[in-house]
């Protein structure tokens, strides 16, 4: 009988946390990290939620999946539109081993509203608007959740100064969560079995600067300094509770999408478009305005970006864009201005920034949806990017967006728990591609050659 696979998805689950600083003190997952493989596990460009965890769900990079975010372009217009499950076209690991008969679970992978079908069972993650939709499949599933758990919770408002409340709503979300796993672990029938929790992103994105000494905003002795450690304690219990009601026949992974680092502050990539010359304003902006609200005169404006965790640049190419202004002959040379720029962009007093611009054309199998010109790292991801406008600075001590603490950073973990194995070793190299692989070649099915990652051995 071939081998079951359980993933428990913590999103934003943080390498140096869980192999370092906390190993001790979360006994479930050093036990798996005692019997099996674990290590850094690589994630895609961008290492943002949407679309890290469906690159993982298909080993598809985010080129080839069409997905670069949250928001997208609409085509070359001026509009945007948002992520759903819609736009996943690529076969996820359910979507394979359905053709083989073999059943899944999948609860909370990003972005999976609407529900789609699938060979078994699938509750939708939050991105999902509220619970009055439907967001199960099958349909009937939310009524028998409900029925035992209440009303579904799918996330928790956490840019906010209002902590006390993001910590009661996260550790109210997440005891819901795991009982709701529980339940279906034990209840239904499946071969594959894969939920993300998101709490622990709002925990640290809330909290990280009450415990990270390092953290330009660190007070010491501050009412949460814990926090961050108590939760990831809180989910190691929970694992724990899984690990007990799984039998030895299932292989199970922890696996994050990214991992997190505190953040040094916000850079106002607009302003800064501006002062270059690349972007230009109808009439001067109140501060914070967004850029999508603001009069940008389209007619003198080469280039504008979009803030989050890195920075999206797009060109005004003249017959791409509705009012473009840069001819196609100076698309290259306008692009490779920019990459140089943008490289030597410096802190507010000079000091060194570690910047990567990216090509979407250079890093990506293939290139679908729309995708942005260049895609900004700041500092290596310690420095957002502040889509918004009106300051007389390029520097923000603070997200432009609400309270944040901490950014994305490039590594996640992977712990790969085998209960019959008696020893734990740490690998190297580990990418998100890896994961899909690996999952399908413990199931024994064919891993399909488009795949982009390779299975990990142990
Ligand atoms: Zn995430």
């Amino acid at each position: 009988m071939s081998k079951k696979v359980l993933i428990i998805g913590l999103d934003c689950a943080a390498p140096e946390l869980v192999f370092e600083k906390f190993l001790d003190e979360l006994p479930n997952i050093k036990k798996m990290t005692n019997h099996g493989v674990f290590g850094k596990l690589k994630s895609c460009i961008p290492p943002i939620t949407i679309p890290a965890w469906m690159v993982m769900m298909t080993s598809r990079d985010p080129g080839t999946l069409g997905l670069y975010g949250f928001r997208h372009k609409k085509s070359y217009s001026y509009d945007v539109w948002i992520a759903s499950s819609r736009n996943i076209k690529h076969k996820t690991i359910w979507d394979i081993i359905s053709e083989k008969g073999l059943k899944s679970c999948v609860v909370g992978v990003p972005p999976s509203y609407p529900p789609k079908p699938v060979n078994g069972c699938l509750v939708s993650c939050f991105i999902t608007p509220d619970a009055t939709k439907d967001y199960t499949y099958p349909p009937e599933l939310k009524k028998e959740l409900e029925e035992q758990f209440g009303e579904y919770i799918f996330d928790v408002e956490f840019r906010t100064e209002k902590r006390d409340e993001v910590l009661e709503k996260t550790y109210e979300m997440t005891k819901q969560h795991f009982e709701v796993i529980k339940y279906l672990i034990k209840e239904k029938d499946w071969n594959f079995f894969t939920f993300v929790e998101i709490g622990l992103d709002r925990i640290h994105h809330s909290f990280w600067k009450f415990f990270d000494k390092k953290h330009p905003k660190h007070v010491p002795n501050n009412k949460y300094e814990n926090v961050v450690k108590e939760y990831y304690k809180y989910l190691d219990q929970r694992i724990g509770e899984i690990l007990n009601i799984i039998d030895d026949n299932t292989i199970v992974l922890l696996v994050s999408d990214h991992g997190a680092k505190g953040m040094k502050g916000a850079f106002c990539i607009n302003q800064w478009l501006m002062r270059e010359g690349y972007l230009k304003l109808k009439t001067e902006p109140e501060r914070g305005a967004r850029i999508e609200e603001s009069q940008i005169d389209w007619s003198k404006t080469r280039a504008w970006g979009w803030g989050g965790y890195y920075a999206r640049i797009f060109i005004n190419v003249e017959g791409r864009e509705p009012q473009g202004t840069v001819i196609p002959e100076d698309y290259e040379k306008v692009l490779d201005e920019l990459i140089e720029k943008i490289k030597n962009i410096k802190g507010e007093n000079g000091e060194k920034f570690d910047n990567k611009v990216y090509n979407p054309e250079d890093i990506y199998e293939e290139l679908n949806g729309d995708y942005p010109d260049l895609i900004v790292y700041l500092d290596d991801l310690y420095w957002r990017s502040a889509g918004t406008v009106g300051y007389d600075t390029l520097y923000l001590p603070e997200n432009d967006t609400g309270p944040d603490d901490a950014v994305h950073s490039e590594y996640g973990v992977f712990i790969l728990y085998d209960p019959t194995k008696k020893s734990g070793s740490e690998l190297q190299n580990l990418n998100i591609l890896d994961v899909a692989p690996t999952v399908l070649s413990i199931m024994e099915v064919p891993i399909p050659k488009e795949m982009l990652g390779k299975a990990i051995t142990w």
